[in-house]
């Protein structure tokens, strides 16, 4: 039997990062957006451990391992030890969610991988233990399960879904060279000193996403990893002012980067925006509504 699951790229709508902790990660007080940028997990039975990759158009799939850090077998692993069973399949992943762009992606697939193997060894763990082994996988995993809009405390790990009406369409401009996400922290803590206080999420995004309206979705977004990631890229600039230019209601950086996310009126407003960027010789332009589900089974 072989069944895919499907999961979203996730973008940051506010990161508020605190002051290092002792165990060497940042406290987040975040709202996570799942974007309609997809990566397709497909698992199979097999005696031992396997990875396979492919990719849609314009996204380098060189820095993702196909061995065993790959983090969706780390994923896969971590559930069969959960449950005792000693099992092992081929997991193939089709990337449309460009790799180390501060989207999430390979915690996409932890997730998915997790939802996946869930149901081809039938062993039906619960939504709380899902949560939990998702959380040790990684900080982003288990938003990538819930999707949708949802705040994000502890690490990032813990996850309250919030609620949002609005139908959001955005315009994701990649970058050719990826931003490590560890860097970008060391550079957040270099430029804050120690001057940060407790984050906290800003009560007029959740207002603004209440309403479903744009413009005050636009004067709501903020994300702290932004200056520090500039800091490191100052190239990334020239999307910015050019990504205001086109006529974006809004510009900010995804996570730690370098992807660039652009708040848009509507689905044409978004198209105009990516033709505008493309215009500018920009060759990652994708389109995507937000938000869109977690991950979910599509064919078995
Ligand atoms: P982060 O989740 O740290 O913000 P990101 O969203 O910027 O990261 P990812 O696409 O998740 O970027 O990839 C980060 C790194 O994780 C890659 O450079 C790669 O070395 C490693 N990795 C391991 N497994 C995967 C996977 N399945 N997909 C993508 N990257 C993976």
């Amino acid at each position: 039997m072989t069944i895919t699951v499907r999961a979203a790229a996730k973008f940051n709508l506010h990161l508020g990062v605190g002051p290092v902790r002792d165990d060497g990660f940042h406290p987040l007080a975040t709202v996570y957006h799942a974007i309609g940028l997809y990566d397709d997990v497909t698992v199979t039975e097999a005696a031992q451990w396997q990875v396979t990759l492919t990719a849609e158009d314009h996204i380098a799939t060189a820095e993702v391992p196909t061995g065993d850090d790959n983090i969706v077998v780390r994923a896969g692993k971590a559930l069969a030890a959960h449950h005792g069973v000693e099992r092992a399949a081929t997991i193939a992943i089709h990337k449309g969610i460009p790799v180390a762009g501060g989207l999430a992606g390979g915690s996409a697939d932890a997730a998915a991988t997790l939802v996946a193997l869930d149901r081809l060894w039938s062993l039906e763990t619960s939504d709380e233990n899902l949560l939990r082994l998702a959380g040790q996988l990684g900080s982003d995993v288990p938003f990538a399960l819930i999707g949708a809009t949802a705040i994000g405390g502890g690490r990032g790990e813990i996850v309250e879904p919030v609620t949002d009406n609005g139908a959001w369409w955005w315009v994701a401009v990649g970058n050719e060279q990826g931003l490590s996400t560890p860097a970008v922290y060391r550079s957040f803590d270099e430029l804050a000193g120690t001057e940060v206080g407790d984050p906290h999420v800003p009560e007029r995004l959740l207002m603004a996403l209440e309403k479903g309206d744009a413009e005050l979705l636009a004067e709501a977004l903020a994300n702290d990893l932004q200056a520090p990631a500039l800091a490191l890229r100052p190239d990334l600039a020239q999307t910015f002012a050019d990504g205001a230019e086109a006529g974006a209601l809004a510009v900010q950086l995804s996570g730690s980067g370098p992807t660039v996310l652009m708040l848009c009126r509507d689905a044409a407003h978004a198209r105009e925006v990516a033709g505008a960027m493309q215009a500018k010789a920009y060759d990652r332009v994708w389109t995507a509504p937000g938000p869109v589900a977690g991950a979910h089974v599509v064919t078995y």
